[in-house]
């Protein structure tokens, strides 16, 4: 099958002829119909995120099941599906819980094994890991809930609590960023959202946000402080004014990674005690959460369709991620397969 390959760190990344994944025993092997370009790809590409090489890139997928294991009891071929970007091993105690998200054996493709920049992937523990898709998702818009759209769901819902009229502040507007915004707006919240670019700013303000240029103007705006506050760009600066831009008992939730010792942020626990504010961390979601989040994305109520920026092929994944060498983008990119 044709897979898109670096040998090497920073090596530019090609389309080649490589053998045919083969099917876990509790797995399943998926025919990738589409799937997303990420920073994620870009971090681990660059070797700051170390992965096993030659590697097979590719984590934001949607497509069909074409072969199960013989343990797998809950699909069968033709199975139209997507899976978190984290994997869980199905056993452990967390997994049993439901919160693969969180599994301390979890795979990831694309950095703990091949990914999705393939014809064909595969995915372990498919009972625990594949999601359906309803008939009205298609499979570029099931591919762009990626990472970025269904970790922005997750951070504000079952972490943020975020309720209709509360304000929540989004601090960067990247992929996740708006993906909080656009989800923020849909739950009834008021959103603002704060970028240093200015086409950046004017995109989350075409999803119905305020915008402001810099984290100060927040407690004037909104009467005392965000509700919930989201880092969704992951820098000690960004963390440090999510967490002081609360009101009491306002919650921040970081999303944007915060890799090395370097980005370890100050975080006023002054504010934190006297204030009881509240800090979580969200590292994507579970299977068994989508549900809820592909309710609203079939009857409309989110658009992550809209952020879709590039549909490209996967003979374009190479300059794709060549291209988040500089920031900016139109948006998020999408590889289509036939
Ligand atoms: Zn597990
Ligand atoms: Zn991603």
């Amino acid at each position: 099958m044709k897979a898109v390959v670096y040998a090497e760190y920073g090596a530019m990344p090609e389309l080649r002829d490589v053998p045919e994944p083969q099917c876990p025993p509790a797995g399943a092997v998926v025919a990738v119909r589409a799937t997303g370009v990420c920073r994620s790809d870009w971090h681990a590409w660059k070797g700051h995120d170390p992965v096993a090489l030659p590697n097979i890139p590719g984590h934001e997928l949607a497509g069909e099941v074409v072969e199960v294991g013989p343990a797998v009891t809950g699909w069968r071929p033709g199975a139209r599906v997507t899976v978190p970007f984290v994997c869980g091993c199905g056993a452990c105690a967390y997994c049993l819980a439901g919160d693969a998200q969180v599994c301390p054996h979890q795979t990831q493709p694309g950095f703990t094994g091949p990914g999705s920049f393939a014809e064909r992937v595969a995915i372990e523990a498919a009972d625990v890991n594949l999601v359906a898709l309803p008939d009205s998702v298609d499979f570029v818009t099931a591919a762009s809930l990626g990472c970025r759209f269904a970790t922005a769901f997750r951070a504000l819902t079952a972490h943020g609590r975020l309720a209709p009229g509360e304000w929540l502040a989004v601090h960067g507007c990247g992929g996740v960023g708006l993906s909080a915004v656009q989800i923020g707006v849909a739950l009834g919240a008021r959103v603002v959202a704060i970028d240093v670019s200015a086409p950046a700013r004017a995109r989350a303000a075409e999803l119905g946000a305020m915008v402001v240029e810099t984290p100060e103007a927040i407690p004037d705006l909104t009467g005392g402080g965000a509700h919930v506050s989201v880092d969704a760009v992951g820098s000690p600066a960004t963390a440090v004014a999510s967490v002081s831009c609360l009101r009491r008992r306002g919650r921040h939730v970081q999303v944007g990674l915060l890799l090395g010792d370097s980005a370890r942020p100050p975080l006023p626990m002054d504010l934190v005690v006297a204030h009881e504010l509240s800090i979580h961390g969200s590292h994507g979601m579970a299977a068994s959460d989508y549900p809820p989040l592909l309710a609203l994305v079939a009857d409309g109520t989110l658009r992550p369709d809209l952020l879709v920026g590039n549909r490209i092929s996967l003979d374009q994944v190479g300059a794709a991620l060549a291209a988040m060498d500089r920031p900016g983008g139109a948006g998020m990119t999408v590889v289509e397969l036939p």
